[in-house]
């Protein structure tokens, strides 16, 4: 760090991303990437927009919000589209945060929230979920802050339900409840039906999962005409064409193809239950997750160790070092080919144990 950067970000602790090596083929199970490949017609549109690089991509991105408005029945100004669903949770905590403008969020979920709050220099809580990771929400309801939660969370893959949230939204009504449903394709009930109804509720999106976009960089945020119309604000202050036109096409492509990907995220939730039986028979906890995910431990071994021992024989999975989660690893879910290697491998470094 240079002596000339400001104080606030001296002290902030960046996102640090999973692990994406060059060093060797892995088994790749550490970022919740889908392991489907994006569509065909999606490699069309990215190739046809390439021809026009020397061009601005649209600001509004049009084409790709009506038909995001078309599949998911919304209103076109119910929608922003951004750079991945980051995007629109860092311009919702520059917009809703700040000064007295707090933000309420449980202590374990998407390591990227303080972030966002310590750039931005926004106050949070954080709340302890319950033993069992799951979520109270009744910790969230009237709180006087902003409310941001993962649903399914992560890493826990645990949900809330549809009344849960309302109430949420409900108790909160002079600020805002943002709902992050990066990975509700694979088993969660959204939210994105109450939005007319909660003027404060912003449920976000993204295309990395379930729709093989990843790497395009491709997410949207939902709610009302007045919030969308704030987070434009930040926007449009920030950088107009946050949206490429290779991403754009490759979004109106994927929506074009939505049984492809929606028969890959029931693939992927199969594939996800049959591990989590297979991961409990060889005596691991496994929350009941219902996103493209597992997240375990093992009495005997710690995180840290399975981890490690994974990654020499060349899969990788995402463990992490914080309290209380620091026995724990979270598993992507990919094809039963590369689950089952996984497992054969597991449980022999159980065995040895
Ligand atoms: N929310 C949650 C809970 C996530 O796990 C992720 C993925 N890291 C994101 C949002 C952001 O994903 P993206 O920016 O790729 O849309």
């Amino acid at each position: 760090m240079s002596r000339y950067i400001n104080e606030k970000l001296s002290t902030l602790d960046a996102y640090v991303p999973g692990e994406q090596p060059k060093d060797a083929e892995y088994i790749k199970l550490n970022t919740n990437e889908s392991p489907y490949p994006p569509h065909p017609s999606v490699y069309e549109a990215v190739r046809k927009q390439a021809g026009f690089l020397n061009l601005y991509s649209d600001p509004e991105s049009k084409e790709l919000t009506e038909k995001v408005a078309e599949n998911y029945n919304l209103e076109y100004e119910n929608l922003l589209m951004t750079n991945g669903s980051d995007e629109i949770l860092a311009f919702a905590f520059a917009a809703y945060g700040g000064g007295r403008k707090r933000f309420v969020f449980p202590s374990v979920t998407y390591g990227f929230y303080p972030v966002f709050a310590g750039l931005f220099g926004v106050k949070y809580e954080e709340k302890p979920p319950r033993e069992d990771f799951s979520i109270n929400a009744d910790d969230y309801c009237g709180v006087n802050a902003n409310v941001v939660i993962a649903n399914p969370n992560a890493p826990t893959g645990l949900t809330l339900s549809i009344g849960e949230i309302e109430k949420i939204a409900a108790t909160n009504k002079k600020y805002v409840v943002i709902i992050d449903e990066a990975y509700v394709d694979f088993g969660g009930e959204s939210a994105l039906g109450l939005i007319n109804k909660y003027g404060n509720l912003l449920v976000t999106r993204t295309f990395s999962k379930s729709f093989s976009l990843a790497g395009g960089r491709l997410g949207f945020g939902a709610g009302s005409r007045e919030l969308i119309a704030d987070l434009k604000k930040v926007k449009y202050s920030f950088n107009p064409y946050n949206v490429n036109r290779m991403t754009a096409a490759a979004g109106v492509a994927a929506m074009d193809n939505w049984d492809y990907y929606a028969n890959n995220c029931l693939k992927i939730a199969e594939i996800r239950d049959k591990y989590k039986r297979k991961f409990r028979e060889l005596g691991f906890f496994v929350t009941d997750s219902k996103a493209n995910f597992l997240f375990v431990s093992h009495e005997k071994i710690s995180g840290e160790e399975l981890y490690s021992r994974l990654r020499e024989k060349g899969i990788l999975i995402r463990h992490f070092d914080k309290n209380p989660i620091e026995n724990f690893n979270r598993i992507t879910v990919g094809l039963e080919e590369q689950m089952e290697i996984l497992y054969k491998e597991t449980e022999k470094i159980i065995r040895e144990s």
